[in-house]
Parts: structure tokens; C-alpha cells; sequence
């Protein structure tokens, strides 16, 4: 007789084994009608999985987050089913849910077209009109490769093969098609109401480029249509904020084919906001008290060596090259080089904390397909900085750097985060007692900037834990850009060493911190925040002086000028065009200001100015607008004139 216990507690009692389904009837129509999978103590489970003793059972719905991974899972395979029916000849492989949605390769001997997708997507929408039941079933392997071998699936054939031969494989079918599937899936196709395929693209077997290339159809799918609608439109705020067009559109930067990919071009406008970060920047850190380093380069291998990065980072570095008979190693991080500064004489404790920070440029190896345009790159310039502490001042030091953290992502018009504290992974080097102490402190410092967050437990590297932050932006996405990461393993691989009060020699505690990530992505970040209207502090022109005709272009030029003097970054434009023409080229290149001259203000020795989203300011006098762009200046992002 199993007794199942809900998840608020209730129990109910059958006289015998039931099913998910039954169960979820006994307890209403609407949530039988609702069910997608259960969870069983820990275990995911379809509707007709049998509950033979007492269990902890909670239904699962669309509402869920489980619920809504297995609607995603299970349209990959009506996708498949609808690939299948429209184009026989086309053969499935792999079908995997990814954020947002799913998507399937298929091996076909043409690239499927739009025309396609839409045909594909009216037979899903058949399929699931039909409702069709959805079946597990368990067949031994060999059983199973020669199943798919003899449909004429090779390459799920294929996978099936390598699977160890005593393990049972299940196969999940719904009407004339059957997949190879671990589950759970939904137990009707009816399930399945909010869907779209979204693109298609090409990718390769196996993710080797050296293999048959494959179709790869992406679709989205959701509980509703209410949620699968609010996703497409996040869909086309995010594209109309795309930094690669807009870097584009705004001349900011470029990726260069003939130089190679994930390598960034800073074009003049980008390289003058490129500049206002750096001076930023530098100035926070001197105020925090760090120092700045510069570090080059390259080095021998053998430091790669002594770091352990040759061992546990080599996929992502370039190859050495010789030089002299020895090899050298391009740099895919700043670290050991600010280790060998602290090792370059003998440290005593009187100097520590040690704050040293450094925009170091490193050169990390990421696969083609994986590069997108300023978020992944190849080379990029971390906004880097290493304390080393004693481990008494780990807390102080954290909150230091969480206080100059918030006020930096502040300043750029970030306000809205999400904090992981990670923790001891089971495969760690150091003591128990200084992971103990150093998550402590951690946790210390996260609570006294009142800071909430989610415990990642296991989670930190294996030398040591860590706090990360991830940033809102304004249309609601995360982005992860400062890590705070504490080291255990570097001071010792280096015999990094202070003398104590006491005399004795110890090793000091290392901070890794990022607080941007890097220069070129956090850039790439910016321009989506604010789809390329800067505010005034960061924008490549803050200003533009237009002049209405001839008679005003000296006076008009000679604004500028001042204002150039002043530090303001204001170009004139004395073209021979129509002042609306002017005003509205200045306008699509997102100038926060424009500054028009006509007989009138040339005889009051005024400016009418107006904001780029067409607000007349009124007019000023030269000297009030150098009052009034160093206002705006100085709110840098916290406070975007509403345009
Ligand atoms: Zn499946
Ligand atoms: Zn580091």
C-alpha cells in the first residue's frame, strides 16, 4: 500500500502501485490534464511511471522549471518527427535542449530554407492537434543500433554503439516516429502548444569540422503563448540592440578578416570610449588604493610551467613559439607576472595588504565557432588586479573590493545584480581549515554590504572559493563580469612567502579580481545597455555645433573650440546641408547633444540646444553649456538624461 506524500505535506494512500497519472487524477482533473513528468524523491520520472512504495511525489506542470525543459526536450523530438515525415531522406542526431529552446542536427544533403522551417513548423502543429500518445520502451543495445541501422539512422546507429552493450536503452515513440531518449517526456504531444523554429545553421557531427556537416534547426518553446510572445519580442529588442551592428552603424569597432577572427579593431570612436573607461578606471584604483602594474607579453614557457597552466590550461593557449632555443608562451592570463614582481625580494607583513592592478592584454585560444564579436574573442584586455593579504584581512580586502565593485558597475549605469558565492569542490588543494575560513570571510563580507546571494555549494575552483556578479542590463539580461577568486594554489606552487610579525616566514593569501571582465566585452555589454546612446560621460562626441548657414560657421567653429578646450569631446559640422539633414545624421549617430546657430544666437552668443531624442533645452550661452555638459558628464551612467 504506497503512501505518497506531496509537496505541501498531504498524503494519500492507494491499495496498490499507481501510475504518475493516476496519481495526478486522484488529486484533480486539472492537474492531470496538466502533468508533464513528477519528480520522485530526486529522480525525474514520465506520467507513466509506476509508484510501487511510499514516495515523496511532487507533478510536474509547465509552470515548473523541470516542466518546462521537458516541453522543450519533447518539441526537439516533434521537430524530428516533422523533419522526418516532410523529408524522408533526412537522418536525425542529436536533439538538445539549450536556453530558451532546443535545437535538432539533422544530416541532409540540402540546407533546409525558410520555406522549409514554415512547413516544418505547420506539421509540428499538426502533430500536436493530433495528440498523440507518447511511449517509453526499453531495448537492448544491439537491438537497438540494429533497429535505427535497418530505418536507415546511421548515425543514431552510431551513437547507440558506443553506448556499454549491458545497459538497457530506452526509446521514446510518438505515432510513426521513435528516438533514442533517456527522458522523461511529456505523455501526450498535445502538451506542446508554444513553439517556433527560430533559424537554421549549419554545424558538423560530432562538433569536429573535419566531419559531415549538418543542418541545425534552433526552435524556442514555452508554457504559453502569452510567454513564447513576450520571448520573441525580448528576441527583437535584443537583435535591435545587436553591438556588432551597432558597432558598425557608429564606427566603433571592427573584427578583421585578413587579421583573424576574435581579434578586436577599436575604431576612433570606440578607442575614445575605450579611453574614458581606462582613465575611470585608473583613477578608482589609485583612489582604492592599488598600484598599477604593466607586465608583458610573453614569457618563457617554464613560468607556465611552475603556474600549472600548461597543465590545466592548455586548450585555451597559443602554441609557444622558439626563439634562442627557447620556447615562449603568449599570455593567457596576468597572474604569474604579478607573482613574480611580489618574488622579485623578500616581503614582510608591514607591506601587506599588496593591491597591484593592471588592463592586462591576454591571448586566450576559443574555437571559431565560438567567437561573437566583442562577448568572444581572442585577444582581449582584462581589467585585472591581485591583492595579496594575510589571511586575517581576506574579509576587509573582499568588502574593499565589493565596495570599489558596486560604485564602478554603478557609475556605468548598472544597478541590478546577481551574486554566487561558490564553495569547496570535492577535489581541492588546501587545508579544510583555510577554505573553512576563507568561505567565512567571504560570506562576511557579502553580508556586510548587505549583499544577498546564492550558494553555490561545491562549485568554487579547485583553488579556492569565489564570489561572482552578475549584472541586469536594461532589457533585463545577465551578464557575468566581475569574479572576486581567492588562491591557494599559485602562492604555493610559487613559494610566495612574508615574514610574520612573529618572524616567521608564511605565504600570503592571493585575490584574484575582475570587475569589468574585459575591456572589449564589457563594451560590447555597454552598447546593448544603452543600444549606442551613451550617456554624455562615455559617448565618442558628446555634442555637435551645427551652424543653420555660411554666417555662422566661424562662430559656430569657434564654440567647438572652446568647448574642446574645456575637455569636451564636440565636433562642428559647417557642412552646406539643411540643418534638418544635419540635425537628423547627428541624431541616427546617437550624439546626446545638438547645439544649432543660427543669425540669432550668433548675435546673443547662444547655442538653442537639444537633447538627440528631439527635447529642446532652451538656449544657452557658451559658458552655461560648459556648466551644463560637465553636470551631465559627472553623473556618468547613473543618471541618462531620459532620451
Ligand atoms: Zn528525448
Ligand atoms: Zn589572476
Amino acid at each position: 500500500m504506497p503512501v505518497i506524500t506531496l509537496p505541501d505535506g498531504s498524503q494519500r494512500s492507494f491499495a496498490g502501485p499507481v501510475t504518475v497519472a493516476e496519481l495526478a487524477a486522484d488529486i484533480g482533473p486539472g492537474l492531470a490534464k496538466a502533468a508533464v513528468a513528477a519528480r520522485v524523491g530526486d529522480r525525474l520520472v514520465d506520467t507513466s511511471h509506476r509508484l510501487e512504495a511510499d514516495a515523496e511525489v511532487a507533478i510536474i506542470t509547465s509552470r515548473d522549471e523541470d516542466g518546462l525543459e521537458i516541453i522543450r526536450h519533447s518539441t526537439a523530438h516533434l521537430l524530428a518527427q516533422a523533419v522526418k515525415q516532410l523529408f524522408p531522406r533526412a537522418q536525425v542526431t542529436i536533439g538538445p535542449v539549450i536556453e530558451d529552446g532546443f535545437y535538432y542536427d539533422f544530416a541532409f544533403d540540402r540546407a533546409f530554407t525558410p520555406e522549409d522551417l514554415e512547413a516544418i513548423e505547420k506539421r509540428m502543429a499538426e502533430l500536436t492537434e493530433a495528440d498523440l500518445p507518447v511511449h517509453r520502451e526499453v531495448m537492448n543495445r544491439d537491438v537497438a543500433v540494429s533497429f535505427f541501422r535497418g530505418i536507415g539512422e546511421e548515425y543514431k546507429a552510431r551513437i547507440i554503439e558506443e553506448i556499454p552493450a549491458d545497459q538497457e536503452i530506452s526509446l521514446y515513440g510518438q505515432g510513426d516516429f521513435k528516438d533514442l531518449c533517456r527522458g522523461p517526456h511529456v505523455p501526450r504531444t498535445g502538451l506542446l502548444k508554444a513553439f517556433k523554429l527560430t533559424k537554421v545553421a549549419g554545424a558538423y557531427w560530432r562538433g569536429d569540422a573535419r566531419n559531415e556537416q549538418l543542418q541545425r534547426i534552433y526552435g524556442t518553446a514555452w508554457a504559453d503563448s502569452k510567454a513564447l510572445k513576450a520571448y520573441l519580442r525580448r528576441l527583437e529588442e535584443a537583435e535591435k540592440r545587436d553591438h556588432r551592428r551597432i558597432g558598425r552603424d557608429l564606427e566603433l569597432f571592427s573584427i578583421q578578416e585578413d587579421a583573424g577572427g576574435g581579434l578586436v579593431f577599436w575604431h576612433p570612436h570606440g578607442a575614445r570610449v575605450r579611453r574614458v573607461m581606462e582613465d575611470y578606471w585608473r583613477e578608482q584604483h589609485t583612489r582604492a588604493g592599488y598600484e598599477l602594474l604593466f607586465t608583458p607579453h610573453i614569457a618563457l614557457e617554464d613560468l607556465w610551467h611552475t603556474s600549472g597552466h600548461t597543465d590545466f590550461y592548455r586548450e585555451s593557449m597559443y602554441r609557444p613559439m622558439e626563439e634562442d632555443g627557447q620556447p615562449y608562451q603568449l599570455k593567457p592570463m596576468n597572474c604569474p607576472f604579478h607573482v613574480l614582481v611580489y618574488k622579485d625580494k623578500l616581503r614582510s607583513y608591514r607591506e601587506l595588504p599588496m593591491r597591484w592592478a593592471e588592463l592586462g592584454t591576454v591571448y586566450r585560444h576559443e574555437m571559431s565557432g565560438a567567437l561573437h564579436g566583442l562577448m568572444r574573442v581572442r585577444g582581449f584586455t582584462q581589467d585585472d588586479a591581485h591583492v595579496f593579504c594575510q589571511e586575517e584581512q581576506i574579509e576587509e580586502e573582499v568588502l574593499g573590493v565589493l565596495d570599489l565593485t558596486l560604485e564602478m558597475l554603478g557609475d556605468f549605469g548598472f544597478t541590478q545584480f546577481e551574486v554566487n558565492l561558490s564553495t569547496r569542490p570535492e577535489k581541492a588543494v588546501g587545508s579544510d581549515e583555510i577554505w573553512e575560513k576563507a568561505t567565512t570571510a567571504l560570506q562576511g563580507a557579502l553580508e556586510r554590504k548587505g549583499l544577498e546571494f546564492i550558494l553555490d555549494a561545491g562549485g568554487g575552483a579547485f583553488y579556492g572559493p569565489k564570489i561572482d556578479l552578475k549584472i541586469e542590463d536594461a532589457i533585463g539580461r545577465k551578464w557575468q563580469c566581475s569574479t572576486i577568486q581567492l588562491d591557494f594554489n599559485l602562492p604555493e606552487r610559487f613559494e610566495m612567502e612574508y615574514v610574520a610579525a612573529s618572524g616567521e616566514r608564511r605565504r600570503p593569501i592571493m585575490i584574484h579580481r575582475a570587475l569589468l571582465g574585459s575591456l572589449e566585452r564589457f563594451f560590447g555589454i555597454l552598447i546593448e545597455h544603452y543600444e549606442g546612446r551613451f550617456p554624455a560621460w562615455l559617448a565618442p562626441v558628446q555634442a555637435v555645433a551645427l551652424n543653420i548657414t555660411d554666417k555662422q560657421a566661424e562662430y559656430v567653429q569657434s564654440v567647438a573650440k572652446t568647448l574642446n578646450n574645456q575637455g569636451f569631446r564636440v565636433d562642428a559640422d559647417l557642412r552646406n546641408e539643411k540643418i534638418g539633414f544635419k540635425i537628423r545624421e547627428h541624431t541616427m549617430q546617437k550624439v546626446p547633444f545638438l547645439l544649432v546657430a543660427g543669425d540669432r544666437e550668433k548675435e546673443a552668443g547662444s547655442l538653442a540646444v537639444r537633447s538627440r531624442s528631439g527635447e529642446d533645452l532652451g538656449s544657452m550661452s557658451i559658458d552655461d553649456l560648459g556648466t551644463f555638459l560637465a553636470r551631465q558628464v559627472a553623473m556618468r551612467g547613473r543618471s541618462v538624461m531620459e532620451d
